[in-house]
């Protein structure tokens, strides 16, 4: 990365700040400029230069400049969030999203404000009291951290940190995206009630009683007027307006020159502050302008900052929490009008609350700000004002302070100590430093090194600041906005090929896994044994891993390998596909093979079970029916009615029907639903009763993750009357116990019942791809999508219906009836069932029951935590929690450690062992089992448990 030397200053353009900059254009050049710069003065970013004093400069030091950094890299319009980079300007984001109908949650006074230094400065805007400050509104950040690696912080996501970097003014390292949500306006414009307040005592009421009512609210002030007239000015309340303006583009002005200091005189500021005040009509007036006008009003004047002549001018901006504000603020105004310090405009706003950020700036209170052109004796000002402050409690704000004494802000910020705990933790050798931070001491003065790595150029020796003079505000478009520019040539990541990854160790593919897939998983991987084993092929009921072990494999992805592995028949399909050089994405027109899959399965389906949606997961063909079924009902009658221990999936709807608390986790569900017992028709008939609303049943024919739980004969039979008499929408969802599973295609048919609406997935994609499917009966899809105006409601989705996995699955589908797959299902299952039951008759003590229907078997445990030997609980109390109270995890080991067997376990009964073979099974596999399960069983419990632990140790060690 090329550095050069610059001068930079901050907005208030009072000090030059010699730096070595850079400016680049990708996440990937500056995570590598990061990596491979060492400075001893450190590193700070400096973006849109909206920072008045010093917070963004480094005088001798490295300056990244990230305003090149900004794009929008992904945005979700029905949400609103949107992630992007840091140099997006708060102008890019009007400029792009208000024509969408969003705004920013939170903006500065200045669109050209970016959203790194938002983040930075915890900025605030004329919202606080309702929306609190930007840091409030940040999902996650990924930063850059000084030692060079990339880390995601969020509030649940190294917390400490996250709350360092809000607010933190760039010193816990580079922000390379921010997450966060844009708020949804009816319109483009504000309507806005301007009214005169004649004094300081006026303010103070019309604010307490705008801070509840109003969305926007903000005071100019007249900072010289005096005595009784103290505090007068303008109070301005906004409501976002229902009714839109025409879009005009704003006219910028431009100030060519730096004033000269004589026209900064009391008397001409004087003037211009009364007349601003008396322009508003004694009775106020109430207009609708443009949200641009309204939000940055001071972006009408390019470079206004020119405005106090060369010498520059300093802000002053402090919060004075409530209690204190109103004879704070008068104390404040007081010192002002007795030093005749000509302010333009001063700004009075309230603040909400606290900042999530340590040195967040805002509190609960009053915020005043006010420029003071640089002068002899502005900064005893300065001085006497942060006195006044730090005696009311408040706080001064670093985004623009360029003076403040050190003693006085450590006791202004009580987090203070816990900020510096964090900064020593995440940049132990200070690679982030600016000018501010040296000054309040919040990084160490530069260490002297006898040879530093980075010579500055010659005629920057001594820090002699060069002819030219970059002034940091810039009116212009971001160069990446810039049409005429060349785009930066793109620099290759480091990408591993195909080959590569075939080439993975087992360590290898443990560090990645661990690195960027899922860390947790791993863990259990491990106390499983599993994370030994890295497949590198599989056939029909095998697999092989790395190291030439044939598995078995009695879990078959539950229930997706009916077909068993690389089927021939799937392979060649899928090879011929690709040899005719099919077409995959079948959105813009029909697809033969998508068209010819939907009758294939309005065949196999009975009664009307006609109308198809294809999607690629068993969650997305449940959200399609959930969605289905309500349009059909209506919102009146949209209650779900949903079993106690189901597994729909893991999306959003599908999650909320799924009955386990620890899937749920904290997530925002629908509240439209409620739980029933599974398998009691008179506990659902009187929900029925109890609740008209419920208009949806969604039920797992056998349900799979709750253990394998079969409902009672007749059952079915009683759900379809039911739905009958109460005009309820019956979903079955047979992603798991469908597609030859239990003996017949549906489980459902094992009762001759038609239900409304099944889900299919899994096996449907024969054990080769991502396919899942939603069959409606006719009059209900008709009634939901069936019209040209309603037929784009749903669907069609990118990859619903693409080519290949539909070629995939009408093949599975005939190879399942060609080789009579279904009726093995029934005949296999059977003999495995006997089997079991054998064995629960030979380990009674360990087998509490077995249970099933074709090849999804259930093998259900005894809870041994109250039964456990004497000898072994030392050694199961050092076991991890997941393994406690449930020999399944122990005897899954086993059965792979010794017999090379996979089984499956159940997330939520854990007292479970999960059986789901492919359909291919024979009674060579089922005995194979069998006898390796009496094997593992015959050990005891103490013996499965101490050779567990072995195997373990072994691992371990
Ligand atoms: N429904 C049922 C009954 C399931 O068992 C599953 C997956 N186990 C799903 C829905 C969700 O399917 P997917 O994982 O393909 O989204």
């Amino acid at each position: 990365m090329h550095w050069q030397a610059v001068d930079l200053c901050g907005f208030g353009r009072l000090t030059r700040a010699p730096s070595l900059a850079c400016a680049p254009y990708t996440r990937e050049a500056l995570i590598d400029t990061l990596r491979h710069t060492r400075d001893n003065h450190g590193l700070i970013c400096h973006a849109g230069g909206r920072s008045y004093g010093d917070a963004a400069l480094n005088s001798g030091g490295r300056v990244i400049l990230t305003a090149g950094l900004n794009r929008v890299l992904s945005f979700d319009p029905q949400s609103g969030e949107i992630v992007c980079e840091p140099g997006v300007t708060f102008h890019d984001l009007l400029r792009d999203f208000l024509p969408r109908g969003f705004v920013a949650p939170v903006s500065p006074g200045t669109g050209y404000a970016t959203i790194g230094g938002a983040v930075a400065n915890d900025i605030h805007g004329k919202n606080h009291d309702r929306h609190g400050s930007f840091g409030d509104q940040v999902r996650w950040i990924d930063l850059l951290l000084p030692c060079g690696e990339v880390a995601r912080l969020g509030p649940q996501e190294r917390d400490e940190w996250f709350n360092a970097t809000i607010g933190g003014l760039g010193l816990t390292g580079v922000i390379l995206a921010v997450c966060f949500a844009l708020r949804r306006v009816p319109s483009n414009a504000v309507v806005v009630r301007e009214r005169r307040v004649p004094h300081l005592t006026g303010f103070f009421e019309a604010f307490e009683e705008a801070r509840g009512a109003t969305t926007y609210s903000v005071a100019w002030i007249d900072g010289l007027a005096r005595a009784g007239r103290l505090g007068r000015g303008v109070l301005e309340t906004a409501e976002p307006a229902e009714t839109p303006l025409p879009a005009r583009p704003r006219r910028h002005l431009r100030l060519p020159v730096d004033l000269p200091a004589a026209v900064l005189n009391p008397w001409g500021i004087g003037a211009f502050n009364s007349a601003y005040y008396h322009r508003i009509p004694r009775v106020g007036r109430t207009r609708t302008m443009l949200v641009e006008r309204f939000l940055y009003p001071l972006d009408a004047l390019l470079d206004w900052n020119r405005l106090y002549g060369r010498r520059g001018f300093y802000q002053f901006q402090c919060v004075i929490p409530d209690q204190a504000a109103r004879p704070g603020i008068r104390r404040l105004l007081e010192e002002v009008v007795r030093a005749r310090a000509a302010s333009f405009l001063a700004v009075l706003k309230t603040l909400g609350g606290n900042g999530r950020g340590l040195i967040s700036f805002p509190l609960r209170g009053y915020t005043l700000a006010l420029d003071f052109p640089h002068r002899a004796g502005t900064q005893d000002l300065l001085s006497r004002l942060a006195a006044v402050t730090s005696d009311h409690g408040g706080r001064v704000y670093l985004a623009k302070d360029a003076c403040l004494p050190r003693r006085i802000f450590e006791a202004m910020y009580p987090r203070l100590a816990e900020f510096r705990h964090v900064l020593e933790d995440i940049d132990p050798e200070g690679r982030m430093s600016s000018d501010l931070a040296r000054r309040l001491g919040l990084r160490p003065p530069p260490a002297r090194s006898a040879s530093p790595s980075i010579q500055y150029p010659r005629r920057h020796q001594g820090l002699v600041p060069p002819r030219k003079m970059m002034i940091a505000t810039r009116a212009e478009p971001a160069p990446f906005y810039n049409p005429e520019r060349e785009p930066p040539a793109i620099p290759r990541p480091e990408l591993l090929s195909v080959e590569d990854a075939k080439a993975l160790t087992v360590t290898q593919t443990a560090d990645l896994f661990r690195a960027h897939l899922n860390p947790g998983q791993y863990h259990f991987l491990r106390l499983l044994g599993f994370h030994e084993v890295v497949i590198e092929s599989a056939e029909g009921m095998y697999y092989t891993d790395k190291r030439g072990w044939r598995i078995l494999d009695l879990f078959g992805g539950f229930g997706s390998l009916a077909l068993g592995h690389n089927h021939p028949r799937i392979l060649a399909t899928r090879k011929r596909f690709q040899e005719e050089k099919r077409h995959e994405i079948a959105i813009a027109f029909m697809s033969q093979y998508a068209s010819a899959l939907a009758r294939n399965l309005a065949s196999i389906a009975p009664g009307d079970l006609d109308m198809v949606f294809l999607g690629s997961a068993g969650s997305e063909a449940v959200e399609a029916a959930l969605k289905l079924a309500e349009k059909v009902q209506g919102r009146e009658r949209s209650t779900i009615a949903y079993a106690e221990r189901s597994f729909h999936g893991k999306t959003r709807a599908a999650l909320s029907v799924t009955d386990s608390e620890f899937y749920q986790s904290t997530f925002r569900l629908l509240d439209n639903r409620v739980r029933i017992p599974f398998g009691d028709a008179q506990a659902l008939e009187a929900a029925l009763k109890r609740d008209p609303s419920i208009g949806v049943l969604i039920l797992e024919t056998v349900q799979g993750g709750g253990g394998i739980v079969l409902a009672p004969p007749g059952y079915w039979r009683e759900v379809r009357r039911l739905c009958d008499q109460y005009q309820v929408v019956w979903l079955a969802d047979e992603v798991q116990c469908g597609v030859g599973r239990t003996g017949r295609f549906f489980a459902f048919e094992h009762e001759a019942v038609v239900p409304d609406i099944v889900t299919l997935a899994k096996s449907l994609g024969g054990g080769k791809t991502a396919i899942g499917a939603m069959i409606a009966r006719r009059a209900l899809y008709m009634k939901a999508y069936g019209t040209p105006k309603t037929a784009l409601i749903h669907g069609p989705a990118t990859f619903g219906g693409i080519g290949e996995a539909c070629a995939t699955a009408i093949e599975a589908l005939n190879v399942l009836y060609d080789e009579g797959l279904i009726e093995n299902s029934a005949r296999q299952g059977a003999y495995l069932l006997d089997g079991l039951r054998g064995l629960q008759v030979k380990h009674p003590k360990i087998l509490k029951e077995v249970r099933g229907l074709g090849l999804m078997v259930g093998i259900e445990f005894h809870d041994f935590s109250h039964t456990l030997p004497m000898a072994i609980r030392p050694i199961v109390s050092l076991l991890d929690d997941k393994l406690k109270g449930s020999l399944c995890g122990f005897v899954g080991s086993l059965l792979l450690k010794d017999h090379r067997i996979l089984v499956a376990f159940t997330e939520y009964n854990r007292n479970v062992i999960r059986l789901e073979p492919p359909l291919i099974a024979q009674r060579e596999h089922i005995d194979t089992f069998l006898t390796a399960l009496d094997e593992v069983l015959s050990r005891g419990v103490t013996g499965i448990i101490t050779d567990y632990a072995k195997h373990f140790l072994k691992a371990s060690l």
